[in-house]
């Protein structure tokens, strides 16, 4: 009997000027980029959290943390490829499901591309990742645009 497993991960990093803004693996032009110690793409360290929630693996932090020196100013895409192959063994993935939550600036024209670099890291089907995005409508600290957050879900079935 397949077993399905479901896995639940967010993150939220607040914006620093002069950094690139990477968003699921896509550089975005824009006045600021997100703090990190890794690119501060929340939305890969979101779908991380999920694919390890879902295994009862741990977290990103326990995989990648700031106690980590080598993945200072990591590409969080590699990262994602990183996590996926320690739990790849024993499972594949059904679907993920992701929400960007951010103000500023309009996402709706990388979210494709996006996809594309989400599921080639993970080596699945584009069919197979969502990528939505909605504003704060200008409420708190996302909404001020001070900061950017992400949310995933996933479901994996046991091999
Ligand atoms: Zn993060």
């Amino acid at each position: 009997m397949n077993q399905q497993r479901i896995g639940l991960g967010y993150d939220i990093h607040p914006f620093e000027k002069g950094r690139l803004l990477t968003l699921g693996g896509v550089k975005i032009p824009f006045r600021m980029g997100l703090e990190g110690h890794s690119d501060g793409d929340c939305l890969c360290h979101s779908i991380i959290d999920a694919l390890l929630g879902a295994a009862a693996a741990g977290d990103i932090g326990k995989l990648f943390g700031v106690d980590r020196p080598e993945y200072r100013n990591a590409v969080s895409l590699h990262l994602l490829t990183k996590a996926w192959n320690t739990l790849k063994k024993k499972y594949r993935i059904a679907n993920i499901d992701t929400v960007i939550i951010c103000q500023e600036p309009k996402l709706g024209g990388y979210v494709q591309m996006m996809k594309k670099n989400i599921a080639s890291a993970l080596g699945i089907k584009e069919s197979a990742v969502s990528v939505k995005s909605t504003t704060a409508k200008k409420l708190g600290e996302i909404g001020k645009v001070k900061a950017i957050a992400s949310r995933a879900i996933v479901l994996l079935i046991k091999k």
